[in-house]
């Protein structure tokens, strides 16, 4: 623990952490050392970790990367921490990310971007650890901290894993309780470990997941053992090749990634076989109607009364008012953009073109997934990102749309509700980490992650 406190004080150029708690740590840390001279070490005992600021951590400053949400310090503690501190887990503090969790490159932060520990060869262009859970990707890539929380609504445990050499699972949408996690899209918004190796995430995933009957949507299934469930032995497992995710003008370094990373399997002793997954092209138009409208509905609650730093208001200003200057001030670009796409797709008159429509093609991606695994396929290999790490600035400042194009090979398996694992298994021409993703079946978590463990 005093190790990675130093480790982050003189990484501050990478802005991963935005709050750094050593007392509480040390603490921590001091009582797990108790444990372990009591013999009574539970898995993650004494292990620092970091936290993504979309936690609520009980007296620690929690605000999801927003500046609406400034000095926000939960009476409560999430399920998740909660369950990771029960399990012996230090919190070494809170790490940045998109503001809501509403990004790919982790530049829409109130704290500023977090900086990826990777360089191209030969260029020292700051690079994004991805988003939105960049600072969680960056601490782990930099050895600020031995693994970290993220969560995925449509990549961003992925494909942040992807951009900096990490390991990285979105579980099965109910696995992991979302009570005390700042809501992005509710139907969507999934917590999992972004860690070093895949056994470091089948052991800090089982800590992190299980019922919790504050969640309702959470699901009341047994956890596995996943550590112990990796074999490396994946015979005979029927490896799914979706053709639609080979898109035209595929890097020539994804392409070969996802040839080798195939083979690999294969020579484990896996069957590969050309599936096809027909509604692909359509989910990342459908994400982006689904995501901004669960959010405008979930952020309406920031309104300077309920939660919300409440702007300064002049003499005369009304309810009206207050609620146009608190938002106006509080919420990001990109964030007030969500809310404004959210808000047309729900409302009266295009709710049945947008929202519904998405919605129908979410039950379609969903059901193209139902067949591939009906038909025997155990789980889909595929790219996690179309690209290496982008450098700051090269996306953000160009349309909104460039930048929701790197979700592409992410978005699906949340409509659909499946656990994903992003694993670096290559690097690019510059030496950037480049990653594949393996889907899995609902609630085969251990499997995926045995899967994912051949591949590593
Ligand atoms: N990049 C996607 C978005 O901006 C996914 C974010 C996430 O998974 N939280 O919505």
């Amino acid at each position: 623990t005093e190790s990675c406190l130093k480790a982050i004080d003189a990484a501050g150029a990478l802005n991963a952490f935005v709050t750094k708690t050593p007392e509480i740590a040390l603490d921590r840390a001091k009582a797990a050392d108790a444990r372990i001279a009591a013999g009574d070490a539970p898995a993650m005992c004494g292990l620092p970790i970091g936290v993504k600021d979309v936690f609520c951590t009980k007296g620690v400053t929690s605000q999801a990367a927003s500046g609406i949400l400034e000095g926000f310090k939960p009476e409560y503690e999430s399920t998740v921490t909660q369950q990771l501190q029960d399990a012996g887990a230090v919190m070494l503090g809170k790490l940045n990310m998109d503001e809501f969790a509403m990004g790919s490159s982790n530049e829409n932060s109130t704290y500023g971007a977090a900086i990826s520990p990777w360089k191209r060869a030969g260029d020292d262009t700051n690079l994004t650890p991805g988003g939105s859970s960049g600072g969680s990707a960056a601490a782990v890539a930099a050895d600020l901290c031995l693994a970290a929380t993220g969560t995925d609504t449509g990549g961003s445990i992925r494909q942040p894993a992807a951009f900096t050499g990490t390991v990285g699972i979105k579980p099965t949408y109910g696995r992991c309780s979302r009570w005390g996690v700042v809501s992005y899209a509710s139907s969507l918004d999934q917590a999992g470990p972004m860690t070093k190796s895949v056994r470091d995430a089948a052991i800090m995933l089982e800590a992190m997941c299980g019922h919790d009957a504050k969640d309702s949507t959470s699901a009341d299934l047994a956890v596995p053992n996943f550590e112990a469930m990796l074999t490396g032995d994946i015979k005979g497992k029927k490896i799914g090749i979706p053709k639609e995710y080979r898109l035209d003008g595929m890097p020539e370094d994804i392409a070969k990634l996802w040839d080798d990373g195939t083979a690999m399997l294969k020579a484990a002793g896996a069957e590969i076989v050309d599936i096809s997954l027909p509604h692909t092209k359509y989910a990342l138009p459908a994400y982006y109607v689904i995501a901004p409208a669960e959010a405008s509905s979930n952020l309406a609650r920031y309104d300077g009364v309920r939660y919300g730093q409440r702007a300064t208001l002049s003499a005369g200003d009304g309810i009206t008012e207050m609620y146009e200057k608190t938002r106006a001030a509080g919420f990001g670009a990109e964030v007030q953009r969500r809310i404004m796409v959210g808000t047309y797709v729900l409302s009266a008159g295009f709710y049945d073109a947008y929202y519904n429509r998405a919605r129908r093609v979410r039950s379609l991606i969903k059901k193209d997934f139902e067949d591939a695994f009906a038909a025997g396929i155990d789980a889909i290999l595929a790219p996690t990102t179309p690209s290496a790490a982008f450098g700051l600035g090269e996306m953000k400042d160009a349309d909104p749309v460039k930048m929701y194009l790197n979700d592409v090979f992410t978005v699906t398996l949340n409509l659909a509700g499946l656990p994903g694992v992003a694993v670096p298994t290559g690097v690019d021409a510059q030496g950037l980490p480049l990653g594949l993703q393996l889907i899995g079946k609902p609630w085969e978590e251990g499997d995926l992650l045995n899967t994912a463990y051949a591949l590593e």
